[in-house]
């Protein structure tokens, strides 16, 4: 080693020992005749002196070096003069004499700095850059992180038995739901593998081979849009067991995130056991099935109360089957008119028609729609959502489906105007008994919400053929502060129920034994009753390191639209790498 010390390490323990250290050259002042040196590696930052009188020679290398050089230097460890410590750095009471410094490798002038979290640099620059954006204290402590969380959950899975297998990259198709990427094949023409959107059948074909308990830290790729914080490829904690029933699954999970939450972010709060909610019960509170559920706020039905309303928009929407739900803005009774009008414009971008308010004041209702309500009315509202004077009610009329996603909308909007989520705080929860299928309005059929190898509740499945709408799925997602941060089921293990389900999402038993004719065949060979999970980590890491978006805690991650800058992906590949794999580009423009 170049060195026998990280410079973050030293201590006043060290004092009198001449010690070698190797890093970058982070800050670099000088102060007529002394050098300071704040030299860097991941273990922290300590402070070089040049000081001539001690070494003229080293000194003369540190009047030469500029910010980001890589320098190595030999010095002795001295406690830092009276008045001159730094509390804020660990290395701060002491400093390092320099007696003999090289320089290792110059560096350019850095296109930004690192000496701050990055923030405010654009980001397109930082990704180019990646290399020295991961310097930055912020990202280095980021990766840090990520390398304990995904320790952690090793030494727990391990503790538990879990076999950790890895699986293909080079697949077939594995509906997730979105669009896969594929890869030509130059042996086979006109051939195509896919890149797994998750190891799902393979994880299940492993319980068939008598695996029991699997486990990944996997990567999984799906070719969609890029909406809002999304990367084309990310990385699952993939977990599947045999033997087990829902209870199983959860309770690994609720351990596993709570040994990785003490052990890496013992200053976060959390309850336990995670409170568990039904969909509809989740969709009906919170307007969402990733509730936030760090504060209250919840969604109050009125529906009932204004069957025969004076206010049209309310009585239109009941009587053609909608719903009229409101919430509690407490204390924001004194909303101006601008502000009012930010709400309902922020409603209608989430698909509503409008947003009706009214204010709780001390000398009565007021707001727009507040005449056209009976005292009866309005004191129903009171009553309902416990509105007092000061607060603020804001209710939508429409379908169920909008009323919840405008409302559940808001009510984040609320959170974060009002601070009403502790940030200190992971409210874990499981979300249970979704709908096994969604109807797909656009290609008029059924889409399995999780994916088509999940079993459909045993209570629910005489009514597969007759009533899908109806089918709940034993699957379960888990949230965290408003974001699902994992998602599995139990699974089908039988031939004929799979092969219903097929059926049922529009598989001929041809197009099903072409696709999956594999999982199909193996289920008639003695597969174990078996379920998983799958946790997005690079959420889950996100959340821990309280990031705004998995790209900070990604080591080289694409941008919004797919391209990873620093390498300069996707690119084209020349002629014959194309004829080699039997393809040619057609460009639309190009007919
Ligand atoms: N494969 C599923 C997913 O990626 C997770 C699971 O069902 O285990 O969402």
């Amino acid at each position: 080693m170049l060195k026998t010390h990280g410079c973050g390490e030293l201590r006043p323990t060290h004092i009198g020992q001449v010690v070698e250290l190797a890093g970058w050259v982070h800050r670099r002042r000088d102060h007529g005749g002394l050098i300071f040196i704040d030299l860097r590696d991941r273990s922290g930052l300590v402070q070089v002196v040049g000081d001539p009188s001690c070494s003229a020679a080293a000194h003369a290398v540190l009047d030469e070096v500029r910010l980001e050089y890589v320098i190595q230097v030999r010095g002795l460890v001295r406690r830092r003069p009276a008045g001159a410590e730094n509390p804020n750095l660990p290395t701060g009471e002491i400093e390092v004499e320099a007696h003999e410094v090289r320089i290792l490798n110059p560096s350019r002038p850095l296109p930004f700095s690192i000496d701050d979290d990055g923030r405010r640099i654009d980001e397109a620059i930082r990704l180019r850059y990646r290399y020295l954006d991961l310097r930055r204290a912020r990202m280095q402590r980021n990766l840090m992180l990520r390398h304990q969380i995904i320790r952690a959950i090793r030494d727990y899975l391990d503790a538990r038995g879990f076999v950790e297998v890895e699986t293909p990259i080079l697949i077939k198709s594995t509906p997730e739901g979105a669009r896969d990427f594929i890869v030509p094949s130059r042996l086979h023409p006109g051939k195509f593998y896919a890149l797994p959107q998750s190891p799902q059948q393979l994880k299940q074909l492993l319980m068939v081979a008598g695996l029991e308990k699997y486990y990944q830290i996997a990567r999984c790729f799906r070719d969609e849009d890029l909406r809002g914080d999304r990367q084309p490829e990310f990385t699952q904690l993939d977990l599947e067991m045999s033997f087990v029933d829902r209870e199983d699954i959860l309770q690994v999970i609720e351990g596993l995130l709570i040994e990785v939450v003490q052990r890496v972010t013992p200053h976060k709060r959390f309850r336990v056991p995670f409170p568990r909610l039904t969909y509809v019960e989740a969709m009906a509170r919170y307007g969402s099935d990733k509730p936030d559920l760090r504060f209250g706020m919840e969604l109050v039905d009125l529906t009932d109360v204004f069957q025969e309303s004076a206010l049209e928009v309310f009585r239109v929407a009941v009587q053609s089957g909608g719903q009229v739900k409101a919430l509690r803005a407490p204390g924001c009774a004194g909303y101006s008119r601008r502000e009012i009008d930010e709400l309902t414009a922020y409603v209608k971008s989430l698909g509503a028609k409008g947003l009706i308010t009214l204010a709780f004041t001390g000398d009565g209702v007021k707001g727009a729609a507040a005449k056209f309500l009976t005292e009866g009315e309005q004191a129903a509202i009171a009553e309902r959502t416990g509105a007092g004077a000061g607060d603020l009610i804001c209710m939508v009329a429409d379908a169920p489906e909008t009323v919840a996603k405008a409302l559940g909308g808001l009510r984040l909007f609320f959170r974060d105007r009002l601070r009403l989520a502790d940030p200190d705080e992971f409210a874990f929860a499981w979300i249970l008994e979704f709908p096994m299928f969604e109807w797909n309005e656009e290609e008029g059929r059924w889409e399995a919400m999780h994916h088509p190898f999940t079993s459909p509740m045993d209570e629910d499945l005489d009514r597969l053929e007759t009533d899908p709408a109806s089918v709940r799925a034993k699957s379960y997602d888990i949230v965290c502060n408003g974001y699902e941060i994992g998602g599995g089921s139990i699974r089908i293990h039988r031939r004929d129920v799979q092969e219903r389900v097929f059926r049922l999402l529009g598989y001929t038993p041809e197009q099903a034994r072409a696709r999956f004719g594999h999982m199909l065949e193996a289920f008639e060979f003695g597969a174990p009753p078996h379920g998983g999970i799958a946790l997005g980590l690079d959420r889950l890491v996100m959340l821990l390191a309280d990031e705004p978006n998995i790209r900070e805690v990604i080591a080289f991650p694409k941008t919004a639209s797919a391209v990873d800058l620093l390498f300069d992906a996707p690119s084209e590949v020349d002629e014959r790498q194309l004829r080699e794999l039997h393809i040619r580009v057609v460009r639309e423009d190009q007919g």
